[in-house]
C-alpha cells in the first residue's frame, strides 16, 4: 500500500518535481517501508518526533542511499538546535528572527541549512508566514545576505483549505508570482544561486500545485493513510 502509492505518485511527477513523504504521526516502521520502496525524502513537523525518528532510523541510510530529512511544520526558535546537525531543508521559515536562529545553530554545527520562506496566501487567518509583500520587503532589506549559515532556497505555501479549485489555484499562483519575482530580482544574476524550490501541494491539491510550478510536493495521507497518533 505505502509502496504502491509512492510509485503511483512518483510516476506522475514531471522532471524537476520531488516528493516529500510526510511521515508525521506515523511510526518509524512506515518510514522503513517507504524507504524500501525507494523513497529518500521525508518531512516531519514536530521537533521531538523528528528527533526520535532520526535516532530510531540511524541504521537506515547509507552513503549510497542517503535519507534526507525536511522540517515542514511551524518551527519554534528554541527547537532549532535539536535538528540543526542533520536537517536538509526547513520549509516554513516565517520570521527574520527564526532565520537568525537557524543561522546561528547552523554555524555552530558547521553547516549551511537551506531554508524556504513560508508565504501566507490562503484565505484563513494565521499568524504564520510572510505575505508576499512582507517577504519581498525582507529580501529588499538585504539582512539575509549576512547570514552565512543559511541558504535561501525558495518559498513554501499552503492553499486555502477548500474544495474550490479556482481558489486553490489562485493561492498557488500568488506564491508562484512571488517566487518568480524574487528569483528575478535577487538571485537571477548569481549563477550559484540555489533559490530554486517552490514547496506546495498536499494530498488533496498536489496536481494543481504542479500546474502552478511546484518543485516539492508534501504528501502524507495519500501515502501513509490517516495519521495514527
Ligand atoms: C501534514 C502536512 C502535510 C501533509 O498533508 P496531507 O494532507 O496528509 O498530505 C503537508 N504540509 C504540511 C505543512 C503539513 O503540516
Amino acid at each position: 500500500m505505502i509502496a504502491e502509492e509512492i510509485h503511483r505518485i512518483t510516476e506522475a511527477l514531471p522532471d524537476g518535481v520531488r516528493l516529500v513523504a510526510v511521515s508525521k504521526f506515523h511510526p518509524s516502521d512506515a518510514i522503513r517501508e517507504a524507504f524500501a520502496a525507494g523513497q529518500r525524502l521525508f518531512g516531519e513537523s514536530h521537533a521531538q518526533e523528528i528527533q526520535r525518528k532520526h535516532a530510531e532510523l540511524a541504521d537506515l541510510a547509507t552513503a549510497a542511499t542517503p535519507l534526507e530529512w525536511h522540517f515542514i511544520g511551524h518551527l519554534q526558535t528554541n527547537k532549532v538546535k535539536y535538528i540543526a546537525s542533520y536537517i536538509e531543508l526547513i520549509h516554513a521559515v516565517d520570521s527574520p528572527h527564526l532565520l537568525a536562529e537557524i543561522n546561528k545553530q547552523a554555524l555552530k554545527a558547521g553547516r549551511t541549512i537551506r531554508c524556504l520562506l513560508q508565504l501566507h496566501v490562503a484565505e484563513e487567518e494565521t499568524k504564520f508566514g510572510f505575505t508576499p509583500d512582507e517577504a519581498m520587503a525582507y529580501l529588499d532589506s538585504g539582512a539575509w545576505q549576512q547570514l552565512s549559515g543559511i541558504q535561501l532556497a525558495g518559498a513554501m505555501a499552503m492553499a486555502t483549505n477548500t474544495d474550490d479549485t479556482a481558489r486553490i489555484r489562485h493561492d498557488f499562483h500568488r506564491a508562484r508570482q512571488f517566487f518568480e519575482q524574487a528569483h528575478q530580482r535577487f538571485f537571477a544574476s548569481d549563477p550559484t544561486s540555489a533559490f530554486n524550490e517552490l514547496s506546495m501541494g498536499m494530498s488533496d491539491d498536489w496536481h494543481i500545485a504542479i500546474d502552478e510550478g511546484s518543485t516539492l510536493i508534501r504528501i502524507g495521507t495519500q501515502i501513509f493513510g490517516q495519521r495514527q497518533y
